[in-house]
């Protein structure tokens, strides 16, 4: 907590020390004559507010030196690594963790050049980034990859962030540890294709076999049809059914397994435009689902054509396709939020209860048989991992018998 302040104006050090003065012993004070008496005093007085003015500073260098070593402790015991280099990447001062993250714990290593922890592949680009401070005089940020002497095969990932100091001479700079952080999003990245990639070779595996099965039961109903009796026929035409079926959750894990490994690259796309170029091209079939599909303005914005027109159809699809009773209706509206546009798709169909909202974007996962309402069960985790490539998020609101909302968002960035 803080002590009072004591007032040290002159006018009251004059007071403190002529009351000081005053309650000294007279035994002090020599008589003397008048004007030699007031000299005397005048010098007494500023003997003493020289004492006072000696003890506030003697105060006020304690607490600064207690506030340093504060500052000292905070500093070296820091969990970040903290360094201050200069032009060179020499080091002039550092903590305890900026010690362990050159793999160096206990070690001063005040004079050593910076860079000599420094991957040689990330070297020139250090030595970029340190004449980018000093000539700019703004903060800045690299990452870098760092060997430790004696584990050269060992590479370690800093994040560094760094100001100029007001002398100009050097920079303050605040390292990260990455390592374990970079480890996982690459050990992600990795099994995350695996994963793609062995879905997308058993679903082709998978073809072959299926499409000998569907051949060969199609064979068989053509040249046997109404001949191994009623329950034959209908067995064989199931066969037919389930192959077909098959074949569509195959194409579906394809096209889910593509997303990320085929997509194109990103350009200005006009939502409205490819709204309508859908609408156009499904006119037959909303006719005669008896389905009105309307929109608002909606943006262009920046992404993979092919899939964002997959994303406004499989909503669309889904608004007609879990219809109530009334003729479908659809509209498709935008809105600007932050740095995002949301796009929204109403519909007046059957809605969904709360306790879906989550499950209905898992892959496979159905609320209706597919005798009510056929369909694989993968269109919306299309549109959630599409959406999710494009930096955007996905979620609805509904109730049962409501109709029913899709939002999702999209960065609103520049092509
Ligand atoms: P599919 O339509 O092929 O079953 P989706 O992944 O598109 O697959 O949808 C998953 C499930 O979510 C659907 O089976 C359905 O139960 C529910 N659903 C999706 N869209 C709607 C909607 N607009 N209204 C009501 N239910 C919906």
């Amino acid at each position: 907590m803080k002590s009072r302040a004591k007032d040290r104006s002159p006018i009251s050090l004059r007071r403190q020390a002529e009351g000081q003065l005053q309650d000294k012993p007279p035994a002090g004070r020599l008589p003397q004559a008048k004007d030699t008496g007031r000299l005397v005093h005048e010098l007494q007085v500023h003997q003493i507010e020289l004492e006072l003015k000696n003890e506030e500073l003697l105060e006020s260098q304690a607490e600064t030196q207690a506030a340093l070593k504060r500052y000292a402790r905070l500093y070296d015991h820091a969990p970040v690594a903290y360094f201050t280099l200069d032009l060179l990447g020499n080091i002039r001062q550092h903590n305890r963790a900026g010690a362990g993250l050159l793999g160096e714990e206990d070690t001063n290593l005040v004079g050593k050049s910076f860079l000599q922890f420094v991957n040689d592949r990330d070297r020139s680009a250090f030595r970029g980034f340190l004449a980018r401070i000093f000539a700019r005089g703004a903060k800045a940020s690299c990452e870098l990859a760092l060997t430790m002497p004696g584990k050269p095969q060992q590479d370690s990932f800093a994040q560094i962030e760094a100001v100029p100091d007001p002398s100009g001479q050097t920079v303050s700079a605040i390292a990260l540890d990455i390592t374990e952080k970079k480890r996982i999003n690459e050990e992600l990245i990795r099994s995350n294709q695996e994963l793609q990639q062995f879905a997308y070779i058993a679903a082709h595996d998978l073809q072959t076999p299926l499409r000998s099965i569907g051949g060969f039961a199609q064979l068989l109903q053509r040249d046997y049809g109404n001949r191994l009796g009623t329950e034959a026929d209908s067995w064989i035409s199931q066969i037919v059914r389930y192959a077909e079926r098959m074949q569509a959750l195959i194409n579906a894990v394809l096209g889910y397994a593509r997303i990320d490994s085929q997509g194109a690259s990103f350009e200005a796309v006009d939502l409205g435009r490819v709204c309508d170029e859908f609408l156009e091209s499904a006119a037959a079939t909303l006719a005669a689902e008896e389905a009105t599909v309307t929109r608002s303005d909606l943006p262009t914005v920046v992404g993979d054509r092919l899939q964002l027109a997959q994303v406004l159809q499989n909503l669309i699809d889904n608004g007609i396709k879990y219809r109530g009773s009334e003729p479908p209706r659809v509209h498709l509206s935008a809105r600007r939020e932050d740095q995002e546009w949301v796009i929204s798709v109403h519909d007046n169909g059957i809605g969904i209860a709360g306790k879906h909202h989550g499950q209905i974007f898992e892959i496979f996962q159905r609320l209706h048989s597919q005798h009510a309402y056929p369909g694989t069960g993968i269109g919306l985790a299309i549109c959630r991992r599409i959406v999710q490539r494009h930096g955007g998020r996905i979620w609805l609101d509904s109730e049962p018998g409501q109709g029913s909302v899709f939002h999702f968002t999209l960065p609103d960035r520049s092509p």
